[in-house]
């Protein structure tokens, strides 16, 4: 395109486009084209996706050594009820771990949210990264903001077809991937991606992969920021978390509009002592702002709904000062106070609170993590009989004694028993008490005492079960009591 043209595209975009999308931002259907920007949010945005999608993408071929050989480093096995995350392995019993960690997010979120606004959604939300690369090739194959604009709307010829081709093309596969990448968590990836294209997979991961995949294509690739607008229950009830400390993305009224109001900058308005005295403020009305919003509003209105906080105003916007040589700032993160004239209080009972909740939530995760045992037991005493008189005048008791090795490796035990003199314990013909690896096993054990006239009718006694082999030392004391008739 001659460079005179596309100037005038820019420029009838510039002024028009731009204000028009900031007016019809709560449609749905509004396509919205935000223009590509350059900064500090801008990067940042891109280095968290990057990532993001490092992470995501790669962890399901990343290997790791276990004593029971190499295996998917996080794996969720679902049929297995365990969940492997490089050594942790999280069992079907420590699920709380799980209420922990949501817990924990949850907290993080009205934190942040009551410190920074809505973060979150700007940088680090599926949603976010996903619209994010998406836009990211839909530039690539269609151009910029006013080449995207010009290609709605130009008939459709072989050139709108290729490209709009080409951008669906694009967006299915790596809707296709993202849900393929998914489903590997679940199962040994290496073996899935074979069975998968082979058609020998399980029809779960092929629902799994498709239902991702479509939902993905549709939610970033159609619906894109309006599941931000109109969708997300979040961005409903951030509001009560904002109070008049939290930083938002905030346009400076007072030096963008001073007295007069803002002002192109042409002529003599080009220089900032001139404009002042003219009283006008340092927005020159370019609308730069609202071209690069994903969301299509225009921050100057003052705070909305439909802001993700993501500050790509903010980079468009300091472009322009710099280009001026004026101070950056005028859209900035800034609490309502700070933009009265006064101070942003971080430090207060609500930040205090979410703190502690979020410090409480960490320790009890650590806590309950590094105390983790790879082995427990627990007995169970049976009560029909309670007890049993022998022929020689012995009274019995009997237990089921359950002892889970969550180790690897297949372990062994003797079990001995305190707490009663004279004591006698029988497993019966088992010698060791034998439990493989990553399993757990029930032993019945029987307890025999002479009665004496001295003898309480309950007495409290410990089993005390001692690990003879495998890679654990500590004995384990599960108590119990021996009933006399
Ligand atoms: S107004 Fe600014 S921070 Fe808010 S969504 Fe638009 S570009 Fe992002
Ligand atoms: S980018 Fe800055 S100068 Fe341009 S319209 Fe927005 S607030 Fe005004």
């Amino acid at each position: 395109m001659a460079k005179d043209t596309e100037e005038r595209i820019y420029k009838e975009h510039m002024y028009e486009e731009g204000i028009h999308a900031s007016r019809v931002q709560a449609k749905i259907g509004t396509v919205i084209h935000p223009r590509s920007v350059k900064g500090n949010f801008r990067t940042f945005k891109s280095a968290v996706m990057f990532l993001a999608y490092a992470t995501f993408f790669i962890l399901p071929w990343v290997r790791w050594e276990r004593p029971i050989g190499s295996q998917q480093a996080v794996h969720f096995d679902l049929i297995g009820k365990k969940f492997y995350i490089f050594d942790l392995v999280v069992h079907a019993q420590d699920i709380f771990w799980l209420a922990a960690l949501l817990f924990l997010a949850a907290v993080l979120l009205f934190f942040a949210t009551a410190l920074v606004g809505r973060v979150f959604c700007g940088f680090f939300c599926f949603q976010t990264l996903w619209t994010d690369a998406f836009r990211s090739i839909e530039k690539w194959i269609q151009g910029d903001r006013v080449q995207r604009i010009r290609l709605d709307k130009q008939e459709w010829n072989s050139e709108k077809i290729r490209k709009k081709g080409l951008t669906h093309f694009l967006w299915l596969a790596m809707a296709f991937w993202t849900g393929l990448s998914f489903s590997m968590y679940w199962t040994d990836a290496p073996t899935l991606f074979v069975d998968f294209f082979t058609g020998n997979a399980n029809p779960a991961a092929y629902a799994t992969t498709f239902i991702l995949m479509f939902t993905t294509y549709l939610a970033a690739g159609w619906i894109k920021e309006y599941v931000c607008m109109h969708i997300c229950p979040y961005a409903r009830f951030q509001s009560v978390m904002y109070d008049r400390d939290t930083l938002a993305t905030a346009y400076d009224y007072k030096r963008g509009e001073s007295s007069c109001g803002r002002a192109k900058p042409i002529k003599e308005l080009k220089n900032i002592e001139v404009r002042h005295e003219k009283g006008h403020g340092d927005c020159v009305d370019c609308g730069m702002c609202v071209q690069v919003c994903p969301t299509g509003i225009d921050i100057r209105d003052g705070a909305q709904l439909s802001c993700i906080n993501c500050g790509l105003c903010i980079d468009a916007c300091n472009s322009i000062m710099d280009k001026y040589g004026w101070a950056r700032g005028l859209i900035r993160f800034a609490s309502e106070n700070e933009l009265e004239g006064g101070k942003t209080r971080f430090f207060k009972l609500r930040t205090y609170g979410y703190g502690v909740a979020m410090i409480a939530s960490i320790a009890f995760l650590l806590w309950s993590i590094s105390g983790n045992e790879l082995v427990d037991a627990s007995s169970y005493q049976i009560r029909s009989p309670l007890y049993v008189i022998l022929s020689d005048g012995r009274i019995q008791n009997s237990y089921e004694l359950k002892i889970n090795n969550k180790s690897l490796q297949p372990a062994e035990f003797k079990v001995s028993v305190t707490g009663m003199n004279n004591l006698e314990l029988s497993t019966g013909k088992i010698d060791k008490l034998k439990v493989a690896a990553d399993n757990s096993m029930k032993f019945l054990i029987k307890l025999r005492h002479q009665q004496l006239p001295t003898d309480k009718k309950k007495t409290s006694i410990n089993f005390v079960i001692e690990p003879v082999s495998g890679e654990f030392r500590d004995k384990i004391i599960v108590p119990s009591q021996f009933i006399m008739p």
